[in-house]
């Protein structure tokens, strides 16, 4: 935990609840298809209609999640956990409770470490525990001429749910995006959640407090369903403001549940605040304990993917890269795998990450496409790397391959090469004539000349002036059209300039 950062005094305090839906095929208790966007009600069987007589079986697929989850985060995972049934009423529920995990969760402790500005920080978790999500109320808005009735589709009851519970360990807005997003690149990282915000896939509850610093923690309010990070700062930097505005103005914090609404961004209370006695929580007599055998957590440790962290740790050892470069790359893992792939290539990490980190990035997000989705393939950026590692072109030459590589000239541009890396990189550098010239003799050729037509530069340099060698460079430049190699123009100038 950090040292406090205040608003007018008050130390905030964050918790965080964020549910997860697991990717798995069928649901948590039945074999209903969990895929999104399909015609309300063709994805609810019996089991999740909740008819009489049926009877909820615990998906296997749901239960490695939680294994994948609890070994990510160094957790302990129970090798006896107990479902119990959650009582409450909502007309998208109709067993009229919800399955859930209450005093023996699946995982337990652990935590998530990330950087923010630089300094390390550490969340600590309660708990994560696996659940059933409820159906969905859908209403019709009379003004646009629908009836203004009310529908349920219960396409998403019973889809697999990972609850993590954070203890309130966060200390501002800025913590707690922070720990949002790495849990997000974690959970997207092992592939047990899609992490897709706008369908629900990733929704988080963020508990927020004020206190004086020193004081004991204050009374909470819990800004439900945040499905986006820049919500997610918003909502509570409301939130906190209008707690400490409470406070100041004389009024206690009541506990409850608030809703974040982006269009005035204020939270506004939804209900008063359940406690844990108002769902009479106890053990399904439907479902048995889960079991989770040692050798069942060695076989799922054994065929999971490097983590980030140890992926970074790789990097960096292997690699040489510098550890901000490593952690860079290790934001998501296609960028990682992009990296790898160009390195495959060129064998010139720190060059490779170096592209990666800037073009590369600034094109992606320029236009909004995901590593997975780049249209130049890592090889070809590998290709590229070599071409400005071997000296054959400029850094500025190879942006201009780069642009031409994103977005190719229509109709195809004719390089009539079948390699689609190095033979398209050095068929573009030769149609653009953009070889770098590495021949001295011409070059001082050049270098002569703009020396002889800039007699006042020269003679401002040997007085002294080190600033005027940029007044030479330039021009020869110019004069190579581009292709003279900028090291070896200074030192050829150094040279002649005694
Ligand atoms: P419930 O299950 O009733 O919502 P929990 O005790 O499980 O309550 O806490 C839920 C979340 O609220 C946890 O993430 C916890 O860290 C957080 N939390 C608890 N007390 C506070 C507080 N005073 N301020 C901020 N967050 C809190
Ligand atoms: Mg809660």
């Amino acid at each position: 935990m950090s040292a406090a950062k205040l608003v007018h005094g008050y130390e905030v305090v964050i918790g965080f609840e964020t549910h997860t839906q697991l990717a798995t095929q069928s649901k948590i208790f039945s074999r209903a298809s969990t895929a999104f966007g399909a015609e309300p009600n063709t994805q609810a069987c019996a089991v999740d209609l909740a008819l009489p007589g049926t009877l909820p079986v615990m998906n296997r697929a749901a239960v490695e999640c939680a294994i994948q989850l609890g070994l990510a985060l160094g957790s302990h995972i129970a090798p006896r956990s107990v479902f119990a049934r959650k009582n409450y009423f909502y007309p998208d529920l109709p067993k009229g409770y919800q399955i859930s995990q209450f005093e023996i969760p699946v995982v337990q402790g652990g935590a998530v470490s990330f950087f923010l500005d630089g300094e390390p920080k550490t969340v600590r978790l309660v708990r994560a525990h696996l659940e059933e999500d409820a159906g969905k109320s859908l209403h019709e808005d009379a003004s646009l001429g629908g009836g203004g009735q009310s529908g349920i589709d219960l396409n998403r009851a019973g889809t697999p749910l990972l609850e993590i519970v954070t203890e309130p360990d966060m200390r501002s807005s800025d913590e707690a995006v922070a720990y949002a997003k790495e849990l997000h690149k974690i959970v997207t990282w092992i592939g047990m959640c899609d992490g897709n915000m706008q369908e629900g896939s990733f929704r988080c509850d963020a508990n927020v407090s004020v206190r004086k610093p020193g004081a004991p923690l204050g009374t909470r309010r819990e800004i439900k369903n945040l499905n986006s990070f820049k919500f997610m700062q918003q909502a509570i930097d409301f939130e906190v403001r209008w707690q400490i505005e409470q406070i100041e103005d004389g009024h206690a914090i009541q506990q409850a549940t608030v809703l974040f609404n982006p269009d005035t961004g204020e939270t506004r209370a939804m209900r008063t605040k359940e406690d844990a006695a108002d769902y009479r929580y106890f053990p399904d007599p439907d479902l048995p304990p889960l079991l989770i055998a040692p050798e069942w957590i060695e076989r799922v440790r054994s065929e999971m993917t490097e983590l980030p962290r140890a992926m970074a740790e790789r990097f960096v050892r292997d690699y040489g890269l510098p550890e901000y470069d490593a952690a860079t790359l290790t934001q998501n893992k296609a960028m990682a795998t992009y990296f790898e792939e160009a390195v495959k290539a060129c064998g010139q990490p720190k060059l490779a990450s170096n592209w990666i980190m800037g073009d590369v990035s600034r094109f992606a997000n320029a236009f909004g496409i995901s590593f997975e989705d780049l249209p130049v393939q890592a090889a070809q950026l590998g290709a590229l790397v070599t071409r400005i590692w071997d000296q054959t072109i400029s850094n500025s030459a190879a942006k201009e391959i780069f642009d031409e590589l994103w977005s190719p000239p229509m109709p195809p541009s004719g390089y009539s090469v079948t390699d689609i890396t190095f033979g398209l990189i050095d068929a573009i550098i030769e149609t653009k004539g953009l070889k770098q010239m590495n021949d001295s003799s011409e070059l001082e050729k050049i270098i002569d000349e703009v020396l002889a037509a800039n007699p006042k530069n020269v003679e401002e340099y040997k007085a002294g002036n080190a600033k005027a060698l940029n007044g030479l460079v330039g021009p020869i430049m110019k004069a190579s059209k581009g292709k003279a190699n900028p090291a070896q123009v200074n030192a050829l100038l150094l040279k002649k300039l005694g």
